[in-house]
């Protein structure tokens, strides 16, 4: 990990430090002495070396920086556009082939907005699942440049497919018009040989750091979109390079369907390709059986969690407590801001904890300090930086945020860990630093000039929102037909249930 020379020494002075393994209600006041971009020291006293910054962190708390294991920054443009509304109809109207390439200036704005706001957030690292499209290496570079002058930390993965029809194609009448027909179940689209060229060719050509803090990591689509040679393929540059494999896993009720129809496994698909491992991670996850939470569990494989997405598109609520049970990690995700409209680590947290009343009366074991061990403990290990970022630890990335116990969320102090995930949205951040560089200081970005970016994006959004209206009116035609499929996917039984008080299997 590059975050060597970031920054200058700080220590961080009388604050409460949040140590997972200690108390999680009333943390220790301790100081904490920041050099080369680490955690150098955490000791009741520690002695500033002359030069030192140094941030007075009393009355306020030190909480390890989050990990927002899944999120799409193709559609940062799109916040707001849409109200709730099924997966199937979403994704025509959303994806990033669906209108045509953008100004590089544009990828500039929109990845700097999701990465401001993330900061701003306690957010310090993310897996960025992007559809570079077209593919074309410069995109790449423009996005990379934009997190680098941002200062956030970034799993970067290039999104790969080969199969273009729709998740719920399988499903869907055959007698449909043929101008619809056409739509749901796709044309050519990209060959394997194309998106792994495409993938390993922006590894070598960057190399395993393309930045000080971007690394890299696989994201095949879906199990689904995706022929068994391009599957194949990414798992042997997973297995080359080590990196973390990302993959959306049965997020909705017609994609488990789709499978069942065509007795198909999503797991098995993964397992053949050689991904089922501890590489892996499931996004989404939501109709899980109890036989592929067993092979997750078996394979150390982890789920990513995305709750806010999963509700506005319908999917279900995800099987949380059988995922814990079964002893499968859980990391959690903002997802895009089409379907999410935040990048709110808190917010995941929360709906963590409190999903799982929608299955079970029961007191559960998926508490606050759990919550917040998921977002970021476990979203390390899912990017593949176990031991380096997710704690307050001497030796491990100053990746850190300082909340304000003075702001309502905290008065009165009672508990950090249940106050941080009930009652804090971001408001309380005060400071956040990432590799020991300050990146927010006093609730204000210092990396991203926020005022200009709003103006730019006021500048650019007007054209996009209207490019995008256009879509909409395109796709209007196939919003019944999708809408009927929907409808016609509960004659499949599955024997899961993942709504409450809806429609069953019949
Ligand atoms: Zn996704």
């Amino acid at each position: 990990m590059a975050d060597t020379a970031q920054g200058a020494r700080i220590l961080i002075r009388g604050g409460r430090v949040y140590d997972h393994d200690g108390d999680v209600h009333q943390p220790a006041t301790a100081d904490l002495l920041v050099s080369a971009g680490r955690i150098e020291r955490i000791a009741p006293s520690v002695d500033a070396p002359s030069g030192t910054e140094v941030i007075d962190a009393a009355g306020k708390l030190v909480v390890p920086g989050f990990v927002n294991a899944h999120y799409h920054s193709h559609d940062v443009l799109m916040k707001g556009m849409f109200e709730e509304q099924p997966f199937d109809i979403w994704t025509t109207y959303t994806g990033a082939s669906a209108y045509g390439p953008r100004s590089h200036r544009e990828v500039r704005i929109r990845t700097l907005i999701g990465a401001a706001e993330m900061l701003r957030n306690g957010i310090t690292t993310v897996q960025d699942f992007l559809t570079v499209f077209p593919p074309d290496e410069a995109y790449v570079d423009t996005v990379l440049s934009a997190y680098d002058e941002a200062g956030i930390r970034v799993n970067f993965a290039i999104a790969a497919r080969d199969r273009s029809q729709l998740d719920i194609a399988p499903l869907m009448a055959k007698d449909l018009p043929e101008a619809i027909r056409s739509r749901i179940f796709g044309g050519a689209g990209r060959t394997a040989k194309q998106e792994l060229d495409f993938v390993a060719g922006q590894i070598k050509r960057l190399g395993m750091n393309p930045k000080p803090l971007i690394t890299w990591a696989l994201a095949p689509s879906a199990p689904q979109r995706c022929t068994p040679e391009l599957l194949k393929g990414l798992a042997a540059l997973s297995h080359e390079h080590k990196l973390p494999v990302f993959t959306h896993v049965y997020e909705t009720r017609p994609q488990a369907a789709a499978a069942r129809v065509q007795s198909v496994s999503l797991l098995d698909l993964l397992k053949d390709a050689g991904l089922l491992n501890e590489r892996l991670n499931l996004v989404h996850g939501v109709w899980l059986s109890a036989g592929d939470i067993e092979l997750l569990a078996q394979a150390r494989a982890r789920v990513v969690h995305n709750p806010i997405s999963n509700l506005k598109l319908k999917s279900g609520a995800a099987p949380i407590l059988d995922l814990h049970k079964a002893g499968v990690e859980i990391a959690l995700g903002c997802d895009n801001y089409s379907c999410a409209e935040t990048q709110n680590i808190f917010i995941a947290m929360r709906m963590l904890c409190l999903l799982p009343a929608i299955t079970s009366p029961e007191p559960h074991p998926v508490s606050a300090a759990l919550a917040l061990r998921a977002a970021t403990l476990t979203g390390a290990r899912a990017v593949n930086m176990e031991g380096r970022i997710g704690a307050l630890k001497e030796g491990m990335a100053a990746d850190l945020m300082i909340l304000d116990l003075n702001e309502p969320a905290f008065v009165p102090f009672n508990s950090a860990a249940r106050q941080i995930v009930f009652s804090e949205s971001g408001a309380a951040i005060d400071t956040v630093l990432v590799a020991g560089r300050p990146v927010v200081r006093g609730h204000k970005l210092l990396t991203v000039d926020e005022a200009k970016l709003a103006a730019e994006a006021a500048e650019i959004s007007p054209a996009f929102r209207k490019e995008i209206e256009a879509q909409i009116k395109r796709t209007a035609d196939l919003v019944a037909p999708l809408l009927e499929g929907n409808r016609a996917v509960w004659k499949t039984q599955l024997g899961i249930a993942r709504y409450v008080g809806g429609p069953r299997d019949s």
